[in-house]
């Protein structure tokens, strides 16, 4: 991948890119046994993401998502003067199926969701599509390669589903800013003329070029998919013998909370100590610490040093 990167900077980076990104698209339909009408690149699934609520979500027309998911969904409907509203996940993070089947004018749902890590399996996404005919249903799979079930499977028999995905974190390619679609040729003709209407080149030659040569890897990523999830079980396992509660997590990170030591407390313990995790200070969330998976060793710092924690300031043996 570094490799494909360094031969493509050369002379060529004096011309644009292509406008259509024709090679990654008909490469990731490959992948997917898809057809590139099929697929849709963007810098990041943050702007697919934002691409998609300016072209199939509408001022004036109510738009479901999980009180508890990605935070960005309610910054792009304020962006865009999209109403919503937020259906409350189950008292454990889980998603009320039946409640996103109301015939809404949108549903946003990421699977797994973050930052619980909980999945669902695609046969309830297939439930909230046909809940609602008349929508796009958007489903984010940011997370999906680390063990959730992908609803790219259901891209031919429904048009108005359209699954985001990204590179930024299966394939740890944040810095090359390579986000896609996948959907109905309509939906990805939608996409095209929101993209086109104020600027049609996007993702740079070397991110092309990059991303396309990761999808060439599979050998590489599905050894590094291996090797976070063994290091996410095993941490979830230190953890529980600590008396953490570890949610089940289809991510590569887990939601942990402690009956005796506060999350807000020990996310400052940690922090003073030179470990940063996610605490998150709103309602339902906020006995939680969202816990990046990095690698064996970072892991086991972070255990010991929660370990340690623990005995000194909760006396927990
Ligand atoms: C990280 C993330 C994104 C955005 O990823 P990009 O780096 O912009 O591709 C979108 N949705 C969810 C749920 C994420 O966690």
């Amino acid at each position: 991948m570094l490799e494909a990167i360094k031969a493509a900077a050369d002379k060529n980076l004096r011309l644009y890119p292509d406008p259509e990104a024709a090679s990654l698209c008909s490469a990731i339909a490959n992948y997917y046994g898809l057809a590139s009408e099929q697929v849709f690149v963007g810098n990041g699934s943050d702007e697919v993401l934002a691409f998609a609520f300016q072209a199939f979500f509408s001022p004036g027309k109510t738009i479901v998502f999980p009180d508890i998911t990605y935070t960005f969904y309610p910054v792009y409907c304020q962006f865009y003067d999209i109403p919503y509203r937020e259906i409350p996940l189950t008292e454990y993070f889980n998603l009320p199926v039946q409640e996103f089947c109301g015939d809404y004018a949108g549903v946003v749902l990421a699977n797994p969701n973050a930052p619980t890590g909980k999945s669902v399996p695609v046969c309830k996404i297939r439930t909230v599509l046909e809940g609602n005919p008349n929508c796009v249903v958007l489903v984010d799979e940011a997370y999906v390669d680390f063990g959730g079930d992908s609803a790219v499977s259901l891209v031919d028999s429904y048009k108005n589903l359209l699954v985001v995905k990204t590179m930024s974190k299966s394939r740890s390619l944040a810095g090359l800013r390579v986000g896609y679609a996948m959907g109905d040729a309509d939906l990805i003709a939608g996409l095209n003329c929101v993209k086109n209407s104020f600027n049609s080149y996007t993702v740079d030659r070397l991110a092309l070029v990059g991303a396309e040569a990761s999808l060439r890897d599979e050998a590489y990523y599905r050894a590094m998919l291996a090797k976070v999830s063994l290091v996410r079980n095993h941490t979830a396992s230190r953890l529980k013998s600590m008396g953490f509660c570890v949610m089940e997590s289809s991510a590569n990170f887990i939601f942990i909370s402690h009956k005796r030591a506060p999350a807000r407390s020990l996310y400052q313990d940690l922090r003073d100590r030179g470990i940063l995790v996610r605490y998150f200070n709103r309602p339902k969330i906020d006995n939680y610490l969202r816990v990046t998976i990095g690698t064996e060793e970072e892991m086991d710092t972070f255990c010991k040093t929660i370990q340690e924690v623990l005995e000194v300031n909760y006396h927990e043996v």
